[in-house]
């Protein structure tokens, strides 16, 4: 098992890191279609995730190499951020999908791509296995570009579930 500085020298987010904050829960819980979580802590020359985004909920970047600032009040959960962002790191969480079940839409880009219904494994952020999900829909928000895919899984993992891998 990796220690905590090996994982985050491989970028892995580990602790309260800003960029890694949830959103606020009250605001979350009611928001249909969800909120983004962007967990992009380090300072690079990179900003796509606020030049696609139509409602200004990915805030204007001061400098080219800022972490990207996030009013949740404004996001719709479009995923046209996560459909642009390339370092996969912009997600949306839709905590109103049902009573006991989160709808996860995650950047992917690995193939084949996972088909409407098929069961996936809920990975977190550094590939473990930790619930099973179902795969509700499979989206290319934007033309050539990554796909998003939504994913029903159980609410409480909604801190950890990060990627997906198939089950065979
Ligand atoms: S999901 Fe849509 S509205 Fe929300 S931050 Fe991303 S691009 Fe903006
Ligand atoms: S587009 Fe992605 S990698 Fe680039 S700044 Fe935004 S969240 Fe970070």
């Amino acid at each position: 098992m990796a220690d905590d500085l090996d994982l985050f020298n491989s970028g892995v987010l580990t602790g309260e890191r800003e960029g890694a904050v949830l959103p606020d829960r009250t605001l979350w819980e009611s928001k249909k279609g969800g909120v983004v979580l962007v967990e992009c802590p380090q300072r690079i020359p990179c900003n796509p995730c606020h030049t696609s985004c139509p409602t200004g909920a990915i805030r204007p970047f001061a400098d080219i190499n800022d972490t990207p600032k996030v009013d949740h009040s404004l996001c719709t959960g479009c995923t046209l951020c996560v459909a642009s962002c390339p370092g996969l790191a912009c997600f949306v969480i839709d905590l109103t999908f049902s009573g006991d079940k989160a709808l996860f839409k995650l950047p992917y880009e690995m193939l084949p791509l996972p088909e409407k219904g098929q069961k996936v494994w809920c990975l977190n952020r550094t590939g473990d296995c930790i619930a099973e999900g179902t795969v509700e829909n499979v989206t290319q928000p934007k033309k050539d570009r990554t796909y998003v895919i939504h994913v029903s899984a159980p609410k409480e993992v909604v801190g950890e579930f990060r990627t997906i891998r198939a089950v065979k």
